[in-house]
């Protein structure tokens, strides 16, 4: 991937059930770049993520969010994932009666047509890649065979959210909590599929709670989500500070009354 692009959301509001939870967010990424979004639980963190993916829950009520001049909030959810955006949920969905082999085919079908090269799709190469991939991520081979998710343990499913944003290959990658509810072993092999897509040129924002897994991808930016805003910024130093002070010092210092 050779061409550079910049994510940009500049004073973002935006909120579900009429209640605002983003208040004014601005944040600027590129590809190539791993920045990591760190906050306390009720800071907006997922919230972020279904916004920037058009999630219809949420209401975005002012703000920008542009892929270099593109308007993302002009766009469906199928056309952000076209225009390079991805996101690995939290909580993925369990959908019966489709394989994984079959949702990831129909699904780069899908991102092929959109981009005008609907020809160029190639069974043999994909079922190549998609075999290589499971492989990275230390999955048995049947995976594959298996439904979407159906059944998946809490690892299982975090793994599929992976495999997917690796068969895809994102221009941004956005991974709500992969860390969570999984043991170090899986924490790595996470954090394995992440630093490939970063290697290959993607940009990855990895929203979590703690520190734990940013020992295995390392960010280029650290960024601190707190009441609905990023309160600071800076680099890897902030996942020290919380690591050693929790995030106390950030209501202290950045807490204001609802
Ligand atoms: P985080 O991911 O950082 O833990 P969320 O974005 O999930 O935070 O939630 C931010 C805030 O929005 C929380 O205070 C939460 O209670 C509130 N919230 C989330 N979903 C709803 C909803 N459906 N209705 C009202 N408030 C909600
Ligand atoms: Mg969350």
């Amino acid at each position: 991937m050779n061409t550079q692009k910049q994510l940009k959301i500049q004073d973002l509001h935006a909120g579900i059930e009429g209640q605002e939870i983003l208040k004014g967010l601005n944040l600027k990424a590129k590809s190539g770049e791993v920045h990591a979004i760190m906050g306390p639980n009720g800071s907006g963190k997922s919230t972020l993520a279904n916004v920037v993916m058009g999630n219809p829950k949420y209401e975005v009520t002012s703000g920008e969010m542009h892929i270099d001049d593109a308007n993302i909030l002009e766009m469906g959810v199928n056309e952000r994932s076209h225009a390079g955006l991805f996101l690995a949920f939290q909580y993925p969905v369990e959908i019966p009666g489709i394989s994984v082999a079959k949702f990831l085919k129909r699904a780069i079908e899908a991102q092929n047509n959109a981009a005008g090269n609907g020809q160029k799709f190639s069974a043999s190469q994909f079922i190549k890649e998609l075999r290589d991939n499971v492989a990275f991520l230390e999955m048995d081979s049947n995976f594959v065979n298996r439904y979407l998710n159906d059944g998946f343990s809490g690892g299982e499913k975090k793994r599929m959210e992976v495999l997917q944003m690796l068969m895809l290959k994102p221009k941004f990658a956005i991974l709500d909590e992969p860390d969570s509810g999984l043991d170090i072993d899986a924490i790595k092999i996470v954090s394995r599929g992440v630093n490939k897509i970063r290697e290959a040129g993607s940009g990855a924002i990895i929203i979590t709670h703690y520190q734990r897994i940013l020992d295995y991808v390392k960010p280029d930016f650290v960024h601190i989500l707190y009441q609905g805003r990023i309160v600071t910024s800076g680099g890897r130093e902030l996942v020290y500070l919380l690591e050693q002070k929790g995030y106390d010092w950030v209501r202290e210092k950045y807490g204001h009354a609802a």
